[in-house]
């Protein structure tokens, strides 16, 4: 890999191998620098039902412990007949680290919220991603071949070498037009002058650059996502987010991951 990787790149770098060793279990490294964490859940299975039965009755299951299959019956049914609201008070917040191009994709699932990595206030995260084997076949035909994923590493490197270098000089005639008294005194943590080299130096990176997310959203929405975006249509890059979003979910949720995978299989066969 011919990246340098900058400090706040590789202070990420390490925060994920972190999560990875406190987390294993709920967390995914994708390509050579994405990442996803399932890093919490409000609600469950019995939440659903409960919601549901306000329509019908006071009763109430204490916990998920208590679920029966009368219990499995009624959430089957609220999903296969789109009662959709009850399904919209169990909650996700994932966090993950995708190219931009990824995430132009996934920001189009308008109900849900997203936090996300700044290019004013940070300088962008070095490394882009790169195609693997896998990525670059169709079919068991290679579409690039290894000279031109080459090429394709060392035109991001120098992208971001470009960026590190110009922001690099920024700095230098910004501190020595305030030394000369030019421009004001910095007041505060942040500096406008050097915010507002990044946001201008910020458009030379690819959109194979790796953003930085959090991510929230109701079953409801997550459902229309995992169904959209885990079929093979959906291009490959976010196939795989999505096929890992979908496999922390069921590990947390296996029941509810059943019967909607239940549901939208049916509802494909119709
Ligand atoms: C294979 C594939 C190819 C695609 N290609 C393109 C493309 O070329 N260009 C492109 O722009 N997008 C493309 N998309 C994105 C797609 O059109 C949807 O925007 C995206 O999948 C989000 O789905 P959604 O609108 O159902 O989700 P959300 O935005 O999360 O919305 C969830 C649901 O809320 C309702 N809803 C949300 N907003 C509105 C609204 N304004 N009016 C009425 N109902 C609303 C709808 O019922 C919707 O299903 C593609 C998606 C896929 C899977």
């Amino acid at each position: 890999m011919s990246f340098t990787l900058n400090k706040p790149t590789q202070e990420l770098a390490d925060e994920v191998a972190l999560r990875c060793e406190l987390n294993p279990a709920g967390t995914r490294r994708i390509g050579n620098f994405g990442f996803i964490e399932l890093e919490d859940a409000w609600g469950d299975e019995a939440t659903i039902v409960n919601t549901a039965r306000i329509s019908s009755t006071n009763k109430r299951l204490r916990s998920l412990a208590d679920f029966t299959d009368k219990d499995r019956a009624l959430l089957y049914l609220l999903l296969k007949d789109n009662h959709g609201t009850p399904f919209e008070t169990v909650y996700f917040r994932y966090r993950f680290i995708a190219p931009i191009f990824v995430l132009r994709q996934w920001v189009k699932h308008r109900v849900s919220s997203w936090n996300e990595f700044s290019m004013r206030y940070r300088k962008p995260i070095s490394m882009a991603y790169v195609p693997d084997v896998e990525a670059r076949r169709v079919d068991g035909f290679e579409v690039l071949d290894e000279a031109a994923v080459a090429e394709y590493e060392a035109l991001m490197a120098q992208l971001f070498d470009w960026y590190e270098r110009q922001y690099e000089q920024a700095c230098q005639r910004i501190d020595a037009a305030r030394a000369a008294g030019e421009i004001p005194q910095k007041e505060g943590g942040r500096d406008p002058f050097r915010g507002r080299a990044r946001e201008l130096l910020r458009n030379v990176t690819p959109v194979a650059a790796y953003s930085d997310v959090y991510w929230t959203i109701n079953f409801r929405s997550l459902m229309n996502f995992f169904n959209l975006r885990r079929k093979p249509d959906a291009q490959y890059e976010i196939r795989q987010y999505a096929d890992a979003a979908f496999e922390l979910f069921a590990a947390r949720m296996p029941l509810l991951a059943e019967t909607m995978m239940q549901v939208l299989h049916e509802k494909d066969g119709q």
